[in-house]
């Protein structure tokens, strides 16, 4: 016999799906709506929908978006001629908390994976080095200190140091293996001063 109802099962199997959510935390979430207002639910429901509906990446950067730019790509007092390239769009909110940084990013959505097959046409690569121009003074690439992040690092900077552009690599106070989004804003501004030429 079922424990729930099939429509209360459903959703708790759909919870159930999300990164670092076990059954019992499914459990809870599902009852959380059962146990809320019509109004809420919708809420919730309509704010899934939308984020995933309206997903736009910044036409510059390849940011997630609301508009054709992001904020970032948008203002003015950023320094336009520096791009610090990260991986994930959670890196450059990393980035920002730590304060340090005043240019412009480039996120390339992964990093090249022979192993999970992915390789460089399949991450924002080509989009980089179409926006690589003389009025680009410095690339920073800030992806992540695993083999994977470095071997990207090394395959951008091979692309674009013949351009003639400077290219550098962030400092790694960050520990190999580790995540830019998990690294404290300390360790995120020290790398980003202590960064080495290519
Ligand atoms: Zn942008």
């Amino acid at each position: 016999m079922a424990l729930f109802s099939a429509t209360l099962t459903k959703l708790i199997e759909e919870f159930a799906k999300l990164p670092g959510i076990g059954r019992k935390n499914a459990q809870r979430l599902a009852f959380h709506v059962l146990n809320g207002t019509e109004e809420q639910a919708e809420e919730l429901a309509g704010a899934i929908l939308a984020a995933r509906r309206n997903l736009k990446f910044c036409t510059v950067c390849q940011n997630i978006s609301d508009g054709e730019q992001c904020e970032i790509c948008k203002n003015d007092s950023r320094d336009h001629s520096t791009i610090c390239v990260v991986q994930d769009p959670r890196d450059v909110a990393a980035m920002e908390r730590a304060r340090e940084y005043k240019g412009v990013y480039h996120v390339l959505h992964g990093a090249i994976s022979p192993l999970a097959g992915v390789g460089a046409d399949d991450i924002k690569i080509r989009e980089l080095i179409l926006r690589i121009n003389e009025n680009i003074k410095e690339v920073i690439i800030a992806t992540n200190p695993t083999v994977e992040g470095e071997a990207t690092a090394m395959y951008i900077a091979k692309l674009i140091k013949p351009l003639g552009v400077r290219v550098t690599r962030i400092a790694h106070g960050i520990p190999v293996g580790g995540d830019l989004e998990y690294t404290d804003e300390v360790t995120l501004a020290r790398a980003m001063q202590g960064r080495t030429e290519y």
